[in-house]
C-alpha cells in the first residue's frame, strides 16, 4: 500500500470503523475471523488496512481477532505449477477454523481485493476443478451465512494488481490510490458522518423492501433490449435489503456497498431469455457479452462472446446452479452505476445494477425460511446450490413490471428507475 497522506489514513480509519459498527455491529466480547482464505485469496498489499480493521475491533471490545490468510500469488503458483491430479487437495482446517468461529458465536468479515486477470492464460480445467473443490468444501460456511446464523459481513479493499485492470493508464501506485477513493465513495466513508449517512440509507432501503414484501407480486416481468424474462416469486418471499437480523440477535449490513433490494425467484419459474448488461468474472475468468434462456426455471441454453466454456461450467456446477436464486432491484441512477465503470467484482458491481443470480437462495428471503428442511424449502420454490453467481441485467432501457394475484400488471421500475412512490 503506498503511504499516502492523513487524509487517506483518516478514511481508511474511518472504513474500518465502518466495517465494524454499521457493518458487523460487532459486540463487546465477540471474536472475530476474516477470513482471506477465499478461492481467489486477498493479496498482502491489503494488511495495512487488516490492521485498522482489527484496532476497531478491538476498540469495539472483542475478545480476539484472527485471520486466515491465503495471498494471490500462491494460488497463482499453484493453479500453474502444482500437479494436474491435485486439484482436490484442500485446506479443511479453514473449515473447522470458521465452523468452530460460527459455533462460538464469533462474527465473520470477508475481504475482497481480486485481480481480475489473476488465472488468465493458465489451465481453465485444474482452475475449475480447483472452484468446485472449493465450493463443495466451503458449504457448511455457506450454509451458516445463509441462514445469518452469525453476523457477517463482506466488503472491498484496494489492490495495486485490481486497480491496474480498472485504471489502466495511471501508474500502480496512482490506481490504487484512486480504487481507494473509489471505495471510500460508494461506501459513504467520503461523508462527514458516515456513520449517520448509513442510517439514512438503510431506512430507505428498508422502506421498499417492506412496501415489496407488501405486494406478492407472483412474478416479474423484464423488458429490455435482449431480454423478455418472466421470474415467478414463491408466496411468501420476503424482499430484504441492508440491514438483517442474526440468529445470534444482532443486526447487521452483510455487503459494503449495498444498493439492492432483493428476493427469492420460484425455482422452477423462470422463462425466456436475459442478456447481461455488464461483463462477468467467474473463477477469475471474464464472461463477456452474454445472455441465458430458461424454461421451467431452469437454464437451456447460454451463449457468449467470451468466456462461454466458463459460463457453462458456472451453471453446470450443480443441478440447483442452472436455476435462479435471487432477484435484486437497483437503480440505474445508483451511486455505482453513475461511476461509469466496472469494478471487476460482483461485490461492488452487482450494486450498480438490477441482477439475477443463478444457484442458491438465501433461507432469509422467505418467511420461515431458516426453519425449514432443505426438501421443504425446495418443495416452496426455494433454490439449493453450491453456487451462487450474481449477473448484472439492469439498464436504462429495462422496464419491470409487477405480476398481481389476479394476473394484472403495474410497473415497478421504467427505463432503470423506480416507478414506485413512496411516503418516506
Ligand atoms: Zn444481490
Ligand atoms: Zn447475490
Amino acid at each position: 500500500m503506498p503511504s499516502f497522506n492523513d487524509k487517506f489514513n483518516d478514511n481508511l480509519k474511518k472504513y474500518a470503523d465502518l466495517v465494524i459498527k454499521v457493518g458487523l455491529n460487532l459486540r463487546a466480547g465477540q471474536r472475530l475471523i476474516i477470513n482471506n482464505a477465499s478461492t481467489r485469496g486477498v493479496p498482502l498489499h491489503t494488511a495495512p488496512f487488516v490492521h485498522e480493521v482489527a484496532r476497531a475491533a478491538y476498540e469495539a471490545g472483542a475478545r480476539f481477532v484472527d485471520v486466515i490468510w491465503n495471498d494471490e500469488e500462491l494460488l497463482r503458483l499453484r493453479a500453474q505449477l502444482a500437479p494436474r491430479d491435485s486439484a482436490k487437495e484442500y485446506s479443511t482446517w479453514h473449515i473447522n477454523g470458521l465452523m468452530n468461529n460460527v459455533e462460538n458465536g464469533g462474527a465473520m468479515l470477508s475481504i475482497r481485493s481480486n485481480d481480475p486477470n489473476l488465472f488468465s492464460g493458465l489451465d481453465a480445467d485444474f482452475i475449475g476443478a480447483m472452484q468446485q473443490t472449493h465450493l463443495e468444501q466451503f458449504s457448511p460456511v455457506t450454509e451458516a451465512v445463509t441462514i445469518n446464523k452469525l453476523n457477517w459481513l463482506v466488503i472491498a479493499a484496494s489492490s495495486p494488481k485490481w486497480a491496474a485492470k480498472l485504471f489502466p493508464a495511471l501508474s500502480q501506485e496512482e490506481a490504487e490510490a484512486k480504487l481507494w477513493e473509489a471505495i471510500f465513495q460508494i461506501t459513504r466513508v467520503d461523508q462527514p458522518d458516515p456513520i449517520a449517512a448509513w442510517e439514512t440509507h438503510i431506512r430507505n432501503l428498508h422502506a421498499r423492501s417492506k412496501y415489496l414484501t407488501g405486494k406478492q407480486y407472483k412474478a416479474l416481468k423484464y423488458t429490455a433490449p435482449g431480454t423478455d424474462l418472466t421470474v415467478g416469486l414463491p408466496d411468501g418471499h420476503k424482499w430484504i435489503s441492508a440491514r438483517e437480523m442474526a440468529q445470534n440477535g444482532i443486526e447487521f449490513t452483510a455487503n459494503m456497498p449495498t444498493e439492492e433490494v432483493f428476493t427469492m425467484p420460484h425455482r422452477e419459474q423462470a422463462d425466456g431469455v436475459v442478456t447481461a448488461a455488464m461483463p462477468l468474472v467467474y473463477s477469475g475468468i471474464l464472461i463477456e457479452d452474454f445472455s441465458l434462456t430458461f424454461e421451467k426455471g431452469r437454464v437451456v441454453k447460454v451463449s457468449a462472446k467470451k468466456g462461454e466454456s466458463t459460463l457453462k461450467n458456472m451453471v453446470e456446477a450443480d443441478e440447483g446452479a442452472s436455476r435462479l436464486g435471487e432477484v435484486a432491484l437497483v437503480p440505474y441512477s445508483s451511486p455505482i452505476s453513475q461511476r461509469g465503470h466496472l469494478f471487476y467484482d460482483p461485490l461492488i458491481d452487482e450494486n450498480a445494477a438490477s441482477h439475477l443470480a443463478v444457484g442458491r437462495a438465501y433461507r432469509t428471503n422467505m418467511a420461515g425460511g431458516d426453519e425449514l428442511t432443505e426438501a421443504e424449502f425446495m418443495a416452496r420454490g426455494g433454490n439449493v446450490s453450491i453456487n451462487h453467481v450474481d449477473f448484472m441485467i439492469g439498464s436504462n432501457k429495462m422496464d419491470i413490471d409487477g405480476v398481481k394475484q389476479d394476473g394484472s400488471t403495474e410497473p415497478v421500475m421504467r427505463q432503470g428507475e423506480w416507478a414506485i412512490q413512496l411516503n418516506t
